[in-house]
């Protein structure tokens, strides 16, 4: 069922919380609603659901106009963060509530009923938990659960709001990977809640960016993380450093000194240059390096970041060094920047990437060990 969101905004007495938003949702597809919080997500996906109206705007389903349907005829799955089963009632029973309160005359069989939900929690693997209490499992358990009760109407289009954002960091991890695995499987059309901007990379067929009631950004996670269409989206999805920058006659110049790549298109004045950790290497003084301080360093993962102080300003960038490197702090350090982008104040916006050179160090998870 393909989605369409026309123009839909919403103010709560005087705060808009949406302005004016357009999305076209593809049949089948999963995408990602990604911001932070109070960026509009649930509202977006509750106006979707029809357990919100709109301000103003409209939302097709397919070709049917949603805004005079109601929450039953729009037929939507829905899983919230907070498990919102019923305690009293069994596993198997709370699947098959969707259906047993159908009247009489769309209602199917018990037997026809029983079959489904034996299937549902067979594909979310808890095939022997229909006798227990939502009480008696765990969180993640809950959730599955959740999402087997969603789908036992057939909805047209599954909506998940963070609904693994109560649980623990490594269940969170598996059940993306599962949810991806169900979704590839049934092939519902699903909008996705989330701030977390690495579920959102790792589960969505498109990410939708939102910012303050606004879709900044709207792509496949590749492109929103090599491509980010603004500094929001730059520095709110993956690492950055954020770096006051110049244009002056098609170059780019941090604290005076000219990056070495073409700033074409951009117009003179100043601009913000975001730059990834593991797109900063060390390089030894020269052309096109920014000289600068160390001035902290952690472990991070397989990598050491470190800080380093550059220009009158102090500007911080972080870079990716070697685990093995340790002692920098104090001393002075050259970067060159391989990659990132740089935004003039009108908003246009330049991306880069050059080779590295012969005597830069670069770090990436992929080759540590065998890089510096
Ligand atoms: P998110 O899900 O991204 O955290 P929400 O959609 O919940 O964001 O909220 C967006 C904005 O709308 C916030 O400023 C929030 O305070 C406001 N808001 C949400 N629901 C209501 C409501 N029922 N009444 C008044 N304001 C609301
Ligand atoms: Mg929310």
């Amino acid at each position: 069922m393909d989605i369409r969101i026309q123009g839909i905004a919403k103010t709560y007495g005087q705060s808009p919380a949406l302005h004016g938003v357009d999305l076209d949702i593809r049949s089948g597809e999963l995408i990602g609603l990604l911001g932070p919080s109070g960026s509009g997500k649930t509202t977006l996906l509750r106006i979707i659901a029809g357990l919100e109206s709109p301000t103003s705007g409209k939302i097709f389903f397919g070709q049917d106009d949603a805004s005079t349907r109601t929450v039953q005829e729009r037929r939507v799955g829905f899983v919230f963060q907070h498990y919102a089963l019923f305690r009293h009632m069994t596993v198997a029973d709370n699947v098959a509530y969707g259906l047993a309160v159908r009247p009489r005359r769309e209602r199917p069989s018990r037997a026809e009923i029983a079959r489904r939900v034996a299937e549902l929690l067979d594909l979310v693997q808890l095939g022997s938990f229909g006798g227990r209490f939502p009480g008696q499992l765990s969180g993640g358990q809950r959730q599955r659960v959740a999402l087997a009760r969603a789908l036992a109407v057939e909805p047209k289009v599954l909506l998940l709001d963070e609904p693994f954002g109560a649980l623990d960091a490594k269940v969170r991890k598996d059940l993306r990977r599962w949810l991806r695995e169900i979704h590839d499987k049934t092939g519902h059309t699903t909008v996705f809640v989330t701030h977390d901007q690495d579920e959102a990379l790792e589960l969505s067929d498109r990410i939708a960016v939102l910012d303050k009631g606004r879709i900044d950004q709207l792509g496949v996670p590749d492109d929103i993380y090599d491509h980010p269409a603004s500094p929001f989206v730059f520095g709110f999805i993956g690492e950055s450093s954020r770096v006051p920058a110049v244009v002056a006659d098609g170059r780019v110049l941090v604290d005076g000194t000219p990056l070495g790549f073409d700033a074409a298109g951009l117009p003179d004045g100043p601009a913000t240059l975001f730059v990834r950790p593991h797109d900063v290497a060390l390089a030894e003084a020269g052309h096109g390096t920014l000289n600068g301080i160390a001035v902290a360093q952690r472990r991070a993962g397989a990598t050491r970041r470190i800080e380093v102080a550059v220009g009158a300003q102090h500007t911080v960038i972080e870079a990716d060094l070697p685990a093995a490197r340790q002692g920098e702090i104090g001393k002075p350090i050259g970067l060159r920047l391989l990659g990132g982008s740089v935004f003039a104040v009108s908003g246009a916006v330049r991306h880069f990437r050059t080779a590295p050179s012969a005597d830069a160090v670069v770090v990436r998870p992929s080759v540590f060990g065998r890089a510096g």
